[in-house]
């Protein structure tokens, strides 16, 4: 199915968590109610296709969408174990099948999203102008010229242009596991559990439980390769039953899913597109998480589209928290320091909650002296320099 007109207000590549994010924004806001929008995904977006965690004080966009939320949360390591400090932080997950009906819901409703379901290979935009190719749901190829004040792009495509780029992948596998024991806290979640091999890399397991005997256990590296698929199950397995002490259970569902980790630099505008999301750098190259950045983002790009104002304008976080990033990147990606440590290092000697600021690039100059300060010098040092000359 090709686009139905050939000029659109917005255009928006990819129509996933950043699209979504930003246009319910803009459609709730009432401004753009004679605007007209097209999304181009290659997906319909209707399968549970991953879950978002993340952290957070208030009352989030997405509220109504939380599937859970834990107030207490537990890490692990061989050198330091605790139940960490929130200080009113609640940790929360949304199921994507839920977070697109509930967007889906909106788009619908205006009257003014078309949605074209169509693989993109192609994409060149200049000026108002935009030429697309790929092949369209039915297999065909196509060539549209289309036309638009604004496109948005969140198709991620990973670049390796500079040779002191540094990658890692965030890569992990998931079970939403039944077991036939009451052995879950529900109240309670572990954010690290770091009481695993670590032969290949960081390795840890996330633990977030829905009922006493219902859980998602998740099995999660950052190393620069991909595991075999067996080794996913094996570690899970392995935790389940050695650390959680489960014999007994069945795997309701399972996840598997790729964050890229990358000292790659983003733009948020480049040849006539605006970036969003991981394609426009929001998933932090530290940690991966994206979800809330996104949500940040958002805030900021639809404020200033409500005020009329050049998204060119847009302000960035600090180039100092991409510099964090690129020394812990490098930290980790070149075994300077091994990632339990650091975490266990970060968390012993700081409150949660400062940490989860940190991460969130919101704390002040003094508050990330104090953080660093907590860490090993050398291996830091070493990773400072790697990361300047990158
Ligand atoms: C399984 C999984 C779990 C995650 N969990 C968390 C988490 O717990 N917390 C967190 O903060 N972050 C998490 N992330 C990272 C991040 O939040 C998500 O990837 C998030 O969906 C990024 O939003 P986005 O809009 O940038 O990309 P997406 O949501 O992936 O949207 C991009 C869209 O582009 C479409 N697309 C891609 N290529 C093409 C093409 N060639 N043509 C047409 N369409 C195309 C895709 O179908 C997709 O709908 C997770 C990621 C994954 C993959």
């Amino acid at each position: 199915m090709s686009p139905r007109h050939a000029r659109y207000d917005m255009i928006f590549l990819g129509g996933g968590c950043a699209t979504m994010s930003l246009l319910v924004r803009l459609l709730r806001s009432g401004q753009f109610s004679n605007h007209r929008f097209l999304i181009i995904d290659r997906d319909r977006k209707m399968a549970n296709d991953r879950t978002w965690c993340f952290w957070e004080q208030e009352t989030g966009y997405f509220e109504e969408v939380v599937h859970r939320q834990w107030d207490q949360l537990q890490f692990y390591s061989p050198v330091f174990s605790s139940m960490l400090q929130l200080k009113g932080y609640a940790y929360k997950m949304i199921r994507g099948i839920d977070f697109y009906a509930y967007c889906q819901e909106v788009l619908t409703h205006s009257g003014q999203v078309e949605w074209v379901e169509a693989s993109i290979t192609n994409v060149s935009c200049s000026g108002d102008q935009l030429a697309l190719q790929g092949t369209s749901s039915t297999g065909a190829s196509f060539s549209w010229t289309l036309s638009a004040s604004h496109v948005f792009n969140s198709i991620y495509q990973p670049s390796t242009s500079s040779p002191r780029q540094v990658d890692l992948l965030q890569h992990f596998k998931g079970w939403i596991i039944e077991t036939a024991e009451p052995v879950f806290d529900p109240q309670q979640a572990t954010l690290m559990d770091f009481r695993v091999d670590q032969k290949v890399g960081t390795t840890f397991v996330y633990v977030m439980p829905f009922s006493d005997r219902r859980a998602l256990v998740e099995y999660t590296l950052f190393t620069a390769d991909l595991l075999d698929p067996a080794a996913y199950e094996q570690g899970l397995r392995h935790y389940i039953e050695e650390q959680l002490g489960v014999k007994n259970f069945t795997i309701v569902e399972d996840e598997f899913g790729i964050i890229p980790m990358t000292t790659q630099r983003f733009s948020f505008y480049k040849d006539g597109l605006f970036n969003l999301g991981t394609a426009g750098g929001q998933t932090k190259g530290s940690s991966g998480y994206t979800f809330q950045f996104i949500q940040k983002q958002s805030d900021r790009i639809a404020a200033c589209l409500i005020q009329a104002r050049p998204l060119q304008e847009l302000k960035a976080d600090p180039p100092r928290f991409h510099f964090y990033d690129r020394v812990l990147l490098h930290v980790l990606a070149k075994g300077y320091w091994p990632g339990h440590k650091v975490f266990a290092r970060l968390f012993a000697r700081n409150q949660a909650s400062q940490i989860f600021r940190f991460l969130d690039n919101e704390t002040s100059l003094s508050e990330e002296l104090a953080i660093i300060s907590s860490l090993p010098t050398w291996p830091f040092l070493k990773a400072a320099t790697g990361a300047l000359r990158h």
